[in-house]
């Protein structure tokens, strides 16, 4: 008879529990721990209900696993599928699909006939109340503890929500944007041509971007756009438009600078501390279409790399890379096409 709850308060805190089935009082051949805080209480099960008291556990873990795995598939896999998805896009989908398998716990299990509980017949309201669904399995455990068995408040619900069932979400909410970025590398364009530019890819208009003629480390802007093979078209200021096809790769940098054959660039890495010795080293780019898939993590972006001599000589230091940019005729030997 589900809906007759019973609160019994348990103290002192050792007692012994009825010897029959706190959800269908058939002879107990089992028992199930309940657990709040400090306070434990051996409940007594028949066979048949311990499985569904159990049950209540294990659909949690399942759900708490599935919003999990979702979370990061979704995360990663979800540009693949959708690379036009804008990051908001993708970040609420991955956050509502790694949700998905949580929503049947919000649906209460149906109580079969001859029992009085779908899943736990008794848990821990507080550490001094237990809501028992069988009024006489209550009874019984209040005569034996001597406390009084009272009408169940509105607190005394089963607590079917636990605080690790929002892993999933919190999963998908940090591994969102991650997996938005690696699939949305980093591409640097520069106008090098003396008018306004438009930039577009696969037919979608992503940037408008001035000229800049010198190097600047402000020049041109940072664009995230998707990886795979794209067709990048650039419509220059009189209206001529010219169109590239790229590969573009995901967790990797890119430059792309049309129109701007008399133009060279190239990578300036430079030792510090220990590594000093090894000085300033020149690294061509390979590329095609004046777009450039970058080898290594960039960290100074057109200007050079700050000057290895120093106070921090004795550390063990590092390499930096600077990416350069000069008109072909004084750009360093080996790095002109
Ligand atoms: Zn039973
Ligand atoms: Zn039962």
């Amino acid at each position: 008879m589900p809906g007759a709850l019973r609160v019994v308060k348990l103290d002192p805190v050792g007692l012994a529990t009825p010897d029959f089935c706190a959800c269908c009082s058939a002879p107990a051949a089992t028992s199930r721990a309940e657990r709040l805080a400090a306070r434990e209480l051996v409940v007594p099960y028949c066979v048949r209900c311990l499985r569904h008291a159990s049950a209540a556990g294990t659909r949690n873990l399942a759900a708490a696993v599935g919003s999990c795995l979702l979370a990061v598939t979704l995360a990663l896999a979800l540009p693949l599928a959708w690379p036009s998805a804008p990051f908001w896009a993708h970040f609420a989908v991955v956050v509502t699909g790694a949700c998905l398998p949580l929503i049947p716990r919000a649906f209460r299990p149906r109580v079969e006939p001859g029992h009085t509980a779908a899943e736990r017949a008794a848990w821990w309201v507080s550490e001094g109340e237990l809501c028992c669904t069988n009024p006489r399995f209550a009874e019984a455990l209040a005569a034996q503890s001597g406390g009084p068995v009272a009408e169940p408040t509105r607190r005394a619900k089963e607590p079917r929500f636990f605080a690790w069932l929002v892993a999933g979400p919190m999963v998908a909410a940090v591994g969102a944007p991650s997996g938005w970025m690696f699939h949305h590398p980093l591409v640097r364009v520069l106008n090098l041509t003396p008018g306004r530019i438009t930039i577009s890819i696969d037919g979608r208009k992503v940037a408008e971007i001035e000229p800049s003629s010198t190097e600047n480390p402000t020049a041109g802007v940072e664009l995230r756009l998707p990886t795979g093979d794209r067709l990048l078209s650039t419509v220059l200021a009189d209206g001529e438009a010219v169109e590239t096809r790229v590969t573009l790769r995901s967790g990797a940098a890119h430059l792309f600078a049309p129109n701007s054959a008399d133009q060279c660039f190239w990578l300036e890495e430079t030792g510090y501390g220990r590594q000093a010795s090894r000085g300033t080293t020149v690294h061509a780019l390979a590329g095609q279409g004046r777009f450039w898939v970058l080898p290594r993590k960039v960290d100074t972006w057109f200007a050079p790399n700050p000057p290895a001599s120093g106070p921090d000589q004795r550390s063990s230091g590092g390499r930096l890379v600077a990416l350069r940019q000069a008109p072909c005729a004084r750009a360093p030997r080996g790095t002109a096409p």
